[in-house]
């Protein structure tokens, strides 16, 4: 069931917006050679706590995990794109990292995802982290009261397709609320003018993530974090934005 927040509702969650962005930006900083991804989770673990905030992702167990996730934040690393699981892995020069975060604060959820190079950077992951960017700005720009959830998909579409890229439609962006995925879907492919009429309350999260050479993934032995399956690289845009009678507004600007 899709939801619409009022405007008032709208301003109640701009506080979740704006700590989700203060985490990764922070954690962002924090990406050096040398740190940890279990010392990235923890530093995030502190700043929820800190500030009384719920995490979406340490008791979330959906029909596709293998057990509840146990951590409060996604890191994936080179040929890890998408829910990585923080492990025992120390981050190297050349590292591309994606951090996915979502909590709730005062009961509203926001979620996010940035993808950062680690050290020194190659020039096809810096491209590559630019197209999911230029990707998310489209799907915003799109994402216009009057025009359609197609219109957002064909966007980000376009922007991968301008770059040769392939999409895996398999996971994309979901309405964000009271909880983390809510209606409606929101791929990264579709057509213009097809779909959900975006209407003012509407309040989802858009998130291209695109790998170098191929869309195929597979579930690694850890049962959450997914990889390209021919090795490749991926990177992952997120944010979270609501629909206003003005446009788009971003809830988790850093
Ligand atoms: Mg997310």
């Amino acid at each position: 069931m899709i939801e619409y927040r009022t405007s008032e509702e709208i301003d109640e969650m701009r506080p979740a917006g704006q700590f989700v962005g203060q985490v990764l930006t922070e954690l962002s900083r924090r990406a050096a050679v040398g740190m940890n991804l279990l010392e990235l989770d923890e530093i995030a673990a502190k700043m929820i706590s800190d500030r009384g905030a719920t995490s979406c992702y340490v008791d979330y167990h959906p029909s596709f995990g293998a057990s509840p996730f146990g951590k409060v934040l996604c890191t994936s690393v080179n040929d890890a794109v998408l829910h990585g699981l923080p492990h025992d892995y120390t981050l190297a020069d050349g590292d591309m990292l994606s951090l996915d975060f979502a909590c709730a604060v005062d009961g509203w959820v926001a979620d996010s995802a940035v993808t950062v190079i680690v050290g020194t950077p190659r020039p096809e992951d810096a491209a590559l982290i630019k197209v999911t960017e230029d990707a998310l700005a489209a799907g915003i720009e799109a994402a216009q009261p009057g025009h359609k959830l197609g219109d957002i998909s064909f966007a980000i579409a376009r922007v991968a397709g301008k770059a040769g890229l392939k999409i895996n439609t398999d996971f994309g962006g979901h309405g964000v609320g009271r909880t983390m995925h809510g209606d409606p879907h929101v791929p990264n492919d579709g057509r213009r003018g097809r779909g959900l009429t975006l209407r003012p309350g509407l309040v989802i999260a858009i998130e291209p993530w695109f790998l170098h050479g191929t869309d195929k993934i597979y579930t690694d032995p850890d049962g959450w974090t997914l990889r390209s399956r021919d090795g490749s690289r991926g990177a992952h845009s997120e944010h979270t934005i609501a629909i206003t009678e003005d446009g788009p507004l971003v809830l988790t600007e850093r």
